[in-house]
């Protein structure tokens, strides 16, 4: 049976990334060696990296003055890579999740953090809106995703400071206007290419200003002064990557990705919305294009687990929800077919016909 993959993460990758990464696993680009086995020198290899950083470049429209890393470590290593490098004296971080939780604990040891707005009360269900961000921060960093409870922001925030974001699991879902930001990250697992690789895009005026010194691998000029090749770079995620992004390009670029991504999010939460015994979980105007979360409703509430048991058996993978929020999520990233998510729907149908 054709499964359906709704993982959070590691998730869904397109066919044409799998494949092209599996050919190249066994004779990567004519060499007759496996992209495992081939030196990150090799001018076969240094094509692939420019490749993937001008594909990125394009896609998301990055100005001049910017570079495209990447990096080992995951996001989570960006947590304290950013303060490291960009937090002089004070930062301000919105609180809107786990992640965000998590990147907040490791600013705070570099300098003073002002968390300007939290939606933690409500277990993070909704984005604080009607914050204000002091002018003499060094930065402001937002989660654009909240993987973990389904809530997004699907714009660059207007305030006077230059922006961070977290990006790792909606970057290639809608256009950004990076020129708003010094540092941009994402973890690849997501939207992108398997774990082991995270993309950085950091503008390199921003960088040098902090009084304090950085071990070389945690310094971002290390990594924009050797190209992502200071140390031996994850080659084989870098290379999936780079077929995800041409993937991306062939389809119609960002805007076509976000086109498709808004329309199969409208035919889950149209469901969700007409179903009595279903009900959504994050607030309605916040709701991600990317992780639907949503729940039995309370009279219903001892048929989730029947619920995970019929949809296994109709070929659904990873719908069970995380358990900070319980339930379901469905991630319906870049990869996943409009026809996975209708399948979705349909089996959500059946279940409360049954019911
Ligand atoms: C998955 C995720 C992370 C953690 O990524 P790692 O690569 O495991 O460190 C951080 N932020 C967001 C928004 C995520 O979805």
């Amino acid at each position: 049976m054709k499964k359906h993959n709704f993982y959070a993460g590691p998730s869904i990758l397109s066919e044409f990334t799998i494949k092209n990464t599996a050919d190249a696993v066994l004779n990567f680009a004519g060499t007759g060696l496996s992209l495992m086995e081939i030196s990150h020198r090799s001018k076969e290899f240094t094509a692939v990296i420019e490749e993937a950083k001008a594909l990125v470049k394009e896609l998301l429209e990055v100005p001049a003055g910017y570079d495209v890393l990447f990096l080992g470590g995951g996001a989570s290593m960006q947590f304290c890579m950013v303060p490291y490098n960009l937090l002089n004296k004070k930062a301000a971080y919105l609180e809107t999740g786990t992640w965000a939780v998590n990147a907040i604990k490791e600013a705070k040891l570099f300098g003073e953090v002002d968390v300007v707005a939290s939606s933690k009360e409500a277990n993070f269900s909704y984005i604080p809106k009607g914050y204000t961000v002091p002018d003499d921060v060094d930065y402001f960093h937002f989660t654009s995703n909240n993987t973990i409870y389904g809530t997004e922001m699907r714009f660059d925030p207007d305030v006077k400071v230059p922006l961070v974001a977290d990006m790792s699991s909606d970057i290639f879902s809608r256009p950004i206007d990076v020129s708003k930001y010094d540092v941009i990250y994402a973890g690849a697992q997501k939207n992108l290419a398997p774990a082991g690789v995270t993309i950085v895009i950091v503008k390199e005026d921003a960088l040098g200003h902090v009084n304090r010194a950085i071990p070389t691998m945690l310094d971002y000029r290390t990594h924009v002064k050797k190209g992502s090749m200071f140390n031996t770079p994850p080659c084989l995620p870098i290379y999936a990557a780079l077929q995800t992004l041409k993937y991306y390009k062939e389809l119609g670029g960002i805007k076509e990705m976000e086109k498709r991504d808004l329309e199969k999010a409208a035919i889950l939460y149209d469901a969700i919305d007409a179903s009595k015994i279903f009900v959504g979980t994050a607030a309605p105007e916040d709701r991600s294009i990317m992780n639907v979360c949503f729940v039995m409703r309370e009279e219903y509430k001892d048929l989730e687990s029947e619920f995970i048991e019929f949809a296994t058996s109709q070929g659904m993978v990873g719908i069970k929800g995380h358990r900070s929020v319980g339930g379901f999520r469905a991630s319906i990233y870049n990869a996943m077919p409009k026809s996975s998510v209708e399948a979705l729907v349909a089996t959500m149908k059946e279940f409360e016909k049954k019911h």
